[in-house]
């Protein structure tokens, strides 16, 4: 039997494993969703041990679907929900607090004190990143500010802490193994993306005990092996862990983003974009993170990340608040039912707006409605806004990156709608291309998994199995498409500080 892949997703809302062949195709699929714990307004948990067996159920499950054995099986990959932050006991393996989830935002008062003293700078200069509740450090310092005891046994050297993958990997190891990877080490806000180790200053300043970090160790690499003992999972003990990657790292992998300038963008809920830049970190002047993308055998690449807040959310609220249409995938009809937009823009700034205009106070706008506006107008000013913040996420990252943009490629929920993407193209003047395989973060942990085992011989090889599914060329006029972008603008500064 030809070598297999599996690759754990373990998402926000779902746990997920996938068995993938070496063509890249799917052999088997299992999915577990699991529990949102929202104690507060604005807080997000989840339960660590629900994480782990809900992943290992899925594992157990895909395995049992694909009809396979374990002689089939070559490695394992991880990609995680990144940021969300774990701390435990080293020796009874009990999480001292539930997972603070990415969204979480209890740390954002911790945050705005550590711009107050001035850290902005080392912290953007050292780890990429902006100071934001997102990224796990401020995390770690709630748990031991609120944890009755937990500083103390972390300063003994007795409780861990782990990013997702870290927790996944230090379980699956049997508890041996208290690694993380340098994807998801650079969205701690602890990690020094030059150097490939965690800042010393920076852990003094959090109050946070080096003890309790994990060894941050490449992309692909020697995880260590399945431990025996986890029900129905017995034949797969001994199975190497070769891969983690945090989950938008691993998508730019999954859709062969493997050279400087291919860029992705998901379009979810929200949309995450991210360029690829190449083997030295980035700096932006626009506001956006620099992250290691991937470290494979000794060449590290790196990425830039930015996102639009609202995308899909704006279909979602033209279904559930305006009630113009009564499923998503209606509004590409609507849109192409109309020979352009009439005249309306849309901005979703519903919840202020990020890179590259960074407007907390920005709310959104719906301008040139005339008394011949009709929903299908409307239907299209809300996708086309999508699009344009697309856009100018990416000529935001063209810049800092200094390098253009190659074709962008594309995945999500709403990257079905054909219309968002020719019009995307329209505007953004690049090929779009959308992938065969949708799933393309579980085939990211799968391809690094599969490179360190020699499933796959190089990036070269993995690119290659992805295939397209459908490509969108610019077809409008340069000159008209400037034009709407002009218009476009216009409509992004008039909602701006408008709280
Ligand atoms: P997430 O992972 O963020 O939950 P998904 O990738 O599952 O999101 O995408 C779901 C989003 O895509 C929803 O916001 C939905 O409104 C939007 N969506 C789904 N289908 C379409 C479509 N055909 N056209 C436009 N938007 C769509």
């Amino acid at each position: 039997m030809k070598p297999h892949v599996i690759a754990l997703d373990q998402g926000t809302t779902s746990s997920r494993a996938i068995v993938f062949t070496e063509t890249g195709d799917i052999a088997a699929l299992a999915q577990q969703p699991f529990e949102q714990i929202y104690p507060r307004p604005g807080w997000v948990e989840h339960d660590p041990m629900v994480i782990l067996y809900t992943q290992l159920e899925s594992l157990s499950e895909a395995y049992r679907k694909s009809g396979l054995t374990a002689g089939d099986i070559a490695a394992v990959g991880i990609t995680n929900q990144r940021e969300t932050t774990i701390v435990w006991d080293r020796n009874t393996g009990r999480p001292v607090y539930n997972a603070i989830v990415w969204q979480c935002r209890r740390t954002a008062p911790l945050c705005e004190q550590l711009r107050a003293r001035g850290l902005e700078g080392p912290v953007r200069e050292k780890t990429g990143l902006l100071i934001d509740a997102y990224f796990s450090a401020t995390k770690i310092r709630w748990i031991l500010d609120n944890v009755p005891g937990a500083r103390e046994r972390a300063e003994r050297g007795e409780l861990l802490f782990g990013t997702v993958d870290s927790w996944l990997i230090w379980n699956l190891t049997g508890r041996r193994v208290h690694v993380t990877d340098y994807s998801n080490a650079s969205r701690t806000m602890l990690f020094d993306i030059r150097r490939l180790r965690w800042d010393e200053d920076l852990c003094r300043e959090l109050g946070i005990p080096m003890a309790m970090l994990p060894q941050p160790v490449p992309n692909a690499w020697d995880y260590g092996t399945l431990a025996p003992g986890f029900p129905g999972l017995e034949e797969l003990a001994g199975v190497p862990i070769c891969g983690a990657a945090g989950d938008q790292q691993a998508a730019l992998l999954g859709q062969g983003c493997i050279r400087p300038g291919d860029s992705k963008n998901t379009y979810g809920t929200g949309c995450f974009t991210m360029m690829n830049t190449g083997t030295e970190p980035p700096r932006s002047d626009h506001g956006l993170l620099s992250c290691v993308a991937w470290s494979i055998r000794d060449q590290v690449s790196y990425c830039l990340e930015g996102s639009v807040f609202n995308a899909g959310s704006t279909v979602q609220w033209l279904r559930d608040e305006l009630k113009l249409i009564q499923t998503a995938g209606e509004t590409e009809a609507l849109a192409e039912s109309v020979p352009d937009n009439g005249g309306v823009y849309l901005v979703s700034a519903f919840t202020g707006l990020g890179a590259p205009y960074w407007d907390m106070y920005a709310r959104g706008l719906m301008v040139g409605l005339t008394r011949g506006t009709t929903r299908a107008h409307i239907a299209r000013a809300a996708l086309e806004g999508i699009a344009y913040q697309v856009k100018d996420l990416i000529d935001a990252m063209e810049q800092d990156a200094g390098a253009p943009l190659q074709g962008l490629r594309v995945d999500g929920g709403a990257s079905v709608n054909r219309f968002l993407l020719q019009f995307q193209a329209d505007i953004l003047r690049r090929t779009i291309d959308r992938p065969r395989m949708v799933e393309t973060t579980a085939m990211g942990a799968a391809f690094l998994a599969g490179l360190h085992t020699g499933v796959w011989k190089n990036l070269e090889d993995i690119a290659r199995i992805r295939l397209s599914d459908a490509v969108f060329v610019p077809r409008m006029e340069a000159e008209q498409a400037e034009a709407c972008c002009r218009r476009w603008h216009e409509a992004v500064r008039r909602a701006g500080a408008w709280e």
